[in-house]
């Protein structure tokens, strides 16, 4: 009778355990879902959204100016 009782509480541990795993497993897929990618400036190396960066021929930039400073460097 001991033992079914343990049997019990470990199956409850079990559980419960298994519960929050599930739901944080959504919680890593909503947040790879809303993730942003991230570049950076090929100037001044600061992070920026993607959707945000400027995109050039040499790569990504934070503004217009860096685009034009790296572009016209070579
Ligand atoms: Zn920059």
């Amino acid at each position: 009778m001991k033992y079914l009782f343990l049997l019990a509480i470990v199956l409850g541990i079990v559980w419960f355990i298994r519960r929050p795993s599930a739901s944080k497993k959504t919680q890593q897929q909503n947040k790879a879902d809303g993730s942003i990618d991230m570049v950076q400036c090929a100037i001044c190396r600061v992070h920026l959204p993607a959707n945000d960066a400027i995109t050039g021929i040499k790569g990504n930039y934070c503004s217009h100016a860096h685009r034009q400073q790296h572009e016209s460097a070579s």
